[in-house]
Formats: C-alpha cells, structure tokens, sequence
C-alpha cells in the first residue's frame, strides 16, 4: 500500500516511547498495525483520535493476573472488561483456575476458546503442572503457545494450586528449560509460613497484621534460593511471580552473575502498600506475599532504579467480596487483590511522586512484560509493526472509585479506593479499535484474541 493513501487512524498526543516522550506527535495506523510515528502535523487519516495534552502510552501488558481463580473462566469476561477500562491491552493470564487448572495442552486449547469467546482484551496464557507430576504435557503446553509456566512452593489449593516437591520441580525445570519459556514460581516456604500460622492461631492471634507476621521475609527469600539453585542446576529461565522484597531482586543478579537465568517481578503493591495498609483494609489488604514496611518499599525503589526488576504486574485476583471480608480471622480470607483498573493511574501517579518520567512505565509495564513473555516485537510498545494497543492518560487531580470498577458487581472493590491519583485513563485503543472512552467500555466479549508466544528467545539472552 502506497504512503500516499491516507491512514486508517491517527492518534495525537504526547507518545510516551520505552526511552523518551515525543510531544506533540502522532501515531497513525493502517489496519491493526502501528504505520507511522512522528512529530508536528499528522497524515491524513480516514479517522483522527485527538489526545492533544494527553499521554499516547503503549497499551499495557499485565504479566501476571487471574482472571478464574474463584469463578472459573466465565471470569474472563468481567475481569478483562476492567483491563479495557484500565488501559491493559494485554494480560497474561495464571493457569490456576476453577475448577482444574491449566495441566494439559487439551484444557489449555480449551481455554483459548473461551479467550476468544469471552475477552475483552488480548490473552496470553500460562500453563502448569499437576502436583503429581504430568511433566509429559509440558512440551505439548509450549507447543500450544504458552507464554509461560507457573509453579509453586506453597500450596494454597492442593489441586488448583498445589506446592511442586522439590524433585518434581526439579526434573520440571529441566523439562521448561528444553521449551525455552520461562517458570514462574510462587515464592514462599511451605514448611515456615504454616508453622508460623499454626501458632499464631493457637495463640489466639488471628488479627490482620498476622498475616504478615506468619509470612515474614525470610519465607520469601528460603524460597527464592531453592527456585534459583534449581535455576542454576537445569538452565531453566527461572523467575519469582513476586517479590516483595529488594533481596530477592537481588539473589536473581547474583545468580545471573553465576550463570543461572533468574529474574523476578515486582507487583505494584509492594511499590507502595505497607504493613499498615493490611490494618487499615483488613481483608481487602491481604495477599500473598504480604505487604512489608515501609523500608523495604523504599528499597523496592532502589531496585527499580538499579534496574533490577524485570517488569510491574497486577497479580490482579478479583475475589467476590465475601470472600475478603474480616470477620475475626484473617486467616480465613482469600489472599489476592484487585489492580486491573488503577493498574495504568496508580502507576503514573507513583513515577510521578517518585520524580520519574512515564517512559518507566512504558518500559516496565508493557515493554519489558511482552519481552519476558515472548510476545514482542508485536506487543509492547509503540513502534512500526507493532499492534496499534494504546492507554490515553489524562493527567490531573482525580480520585480512584472502587465503584467504577467494569466487573461483576461482586469484585466492584479495590484497595486503592479513595486514594488520590495523578491520571485517568481517558481512552484504550486495542489494534486500532477503541475499546474503552472514558466511560464505557467499547469493546465486546470475543474483540479480544489469544496471543501465543511469538518465539523461544529468553528475555535473558538478549
Ligand atoms: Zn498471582
């Protein structure tokens, strides 16, 4: 097609790239595919989307959330209309769900069915493992276009979300490492998180804060040095789902310095929630890793600067509300939060009290999560080729409102509700379609599509 033709669409806007901002540009689109970027007066386009004064972001690329945990996959539906509200092109979705989770190429082709069926918004997809084993279906899982693999090293279901003994992670690892994708791991240590709770229980202390104090860092990092020895033993890629620690950031550059592939993620909680929060919000505070103090979010930051985190995710778990209310005992609450919805404004408004530019997000929100999942160069930024995926940000002075959560009426709850943000999402563009104005959301169940990993290359090895 000659350049002469006029563009399907043209985005204006300050276009927020992985390295700097181009203010005043424009994007302009042919199809679903980004054609054109640039600065001052835009081509001619059969369709002009004005964003003058707004941020142009890259489409965001959660790397990690739960869309069936609790309902099963008719959750897709509501969970990934909130992505769309939220400016989240793209999530990659956990495997542990309702009623089985994603053990077998079968199930994981079944679920590619109900993403095209129900999304609002592109899926990736994990896979996993039986707590028995099945490592048989690994290749299979890969094959099917897997992203990545999650496992665990505590069980918080024993068939949805088993522990994977030290042996059977082992020789799993081994398995992954042959496909080239990485393993993601639950990090906590089994044997101490549930000792720890047995006593608090038989002491009495069942408040929020000893959801923490059963879980403290050292359960984190036991677990972060078994995964990375494994690492190291089988060249698996292995990554932390999430540390909420700047020590586990840390163990995973010591180990790439030995020659292991280790990386972690941080979710955006831990960039910001302390140990207070958990008292202030009770049950709609409590996840799994908990949050820490104050001090160690700080030290998060310092991970973030020395450009240790691989990417920012949600772990977004929309629970039904019931299941996060405290009522004596915080240990009979599920463990998740929602984040899908104040994902893009709570992290703008945290760069911006922390003095950093958007372009970190753009980096570590949505270039570096489609890297690590193998869906680049067609997902994760704003570049020629690319899917035309964009999150507007109006910038200002607004107010997160739980109630405007886009989801089903039960997971209409946020631990950020009330909390001052510093942007909106004022409009998402999935592969040049708008999906979300402001308002409402745009798109329906089935506009979003399955994206399989587009190759084998580690995010490691570049
Ligand atoms: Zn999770």
């Amino acid at each position: 097609m000659s350049d002469a033709q006029p563009y399907d669409l043209v985005l204006t806007g300050d276009i927020v790239l992985s390295d700097r901002i181009v203010a005043g540009g424009y994007v302009a689109v042919r199809g679903e595919t980004i054609a054109a970027i640039g600065e001052g007066a835009p081509p001619p386009a059969k369709q002009v989307a004005d964003h003058a004064g707004r941020l142009v972001m890259p489409g965001l690329v959660d790397g990690h959330m739960h869309t069936s945990s609790s309902t099963g996959w008719p959750g897709i539906e509501g969970a990934t209309a909130s992505a769309a509200a939220g400016g989240v092109t793209t999530v990659c979705d956990m495997p542990y769900d309702v009623p089985d989770p994603v053990t077998s190429a079968a199930l994981f082709r079944d679920k590619v069915e109900h993403v095209h069926r129900l999304s609002h918004v592109d899926m990736a997809l994990y896979g996993t493992i039986r707590k028995d084993g099945g490592l048989d279906e690994i290749a299979a899982i890969a094959e099917a276009g897997a992203s990545a693999f999650k496992v665990s090293t505590y069980e918080y279901d024993a068939h949805r979300f088993p522990r994977i003994d030290h042996p059977t992670m082992l020789a799993a690892f081994a398995e992954i490492a042959t496909t080239g994708l990485m393993a993601a791991v639950h990090n906590e240590d089994q044997e101490l998180v549930v000792k720890l709770t047995e006593a608090a229980k038989a002491a009495g202390n069942t408040s929020p804060i000893w959801h923490c104090r059963t879980r403290p860092p050292i359960t984190e990092t036991m677990a972060d040095l078994e995964i990375f020895e494994m690492a190291l033993e089988t060249g698996a890629h292995v990554h932390i789902a999430h540390s909420s620690l700047a020590r586990g950031f840390e163990l995973a550059q010591i180990y790439r310095g030995q020659g292991a592939k280790c990386s972690g993620e941080a979710c955006i909680q831990y960039l910001t929630m302390t140990e207070e929060d958990i008292v202030r919000l009770q049950g709609f505070g409590k996840c799994n890793p908990p949050f820490r103090s104050a001090a160690e979010v700080e030290r998060m930051w310092g991970a973030m600067r020395a450009g240790i985190v691989s990417y920012v995710s949600t772990d977004h778990a929309p629970w039904p509300r019931p299941r996060k209310e405290y009522a004596g005992d915080i240990f009979a609450v599920g463990a998740g939060l929602t984040g899908m919805q104040s994902f893009a404004p709570l992290m703008y408004t945290l760069l911006v009290e922390r003095g950093l530019p958007a372009s970190v997000m753009a980096r570590m929100c949505s270039e570096e999560p489609a890297r690590f999942h193998g869906l680049n160069p067609r997902k994760g930024g704003i570049r020629l080729g690319a899917d035309a995926d964009f999150c507007i940000l109006e910038t200002g002075d607004f107010v997160f409102d739980e109630r405007l959560i886009v989801d089903r009426e039960d997971a209409r709850w946020s631990p950020w509700h009330g909390r001052a943000m510093k942007a909106r999402v004022a409009a998402t563009w999935l592969r040049g379609a708008q999906i979300w104005d402001g308002a409402e959301v745009k798109a329906k169940p089935g506009t979003g599509r399955f994206v399989p990993r587009q190759h084998r290359k580690s995010a490691l090895d570049s």
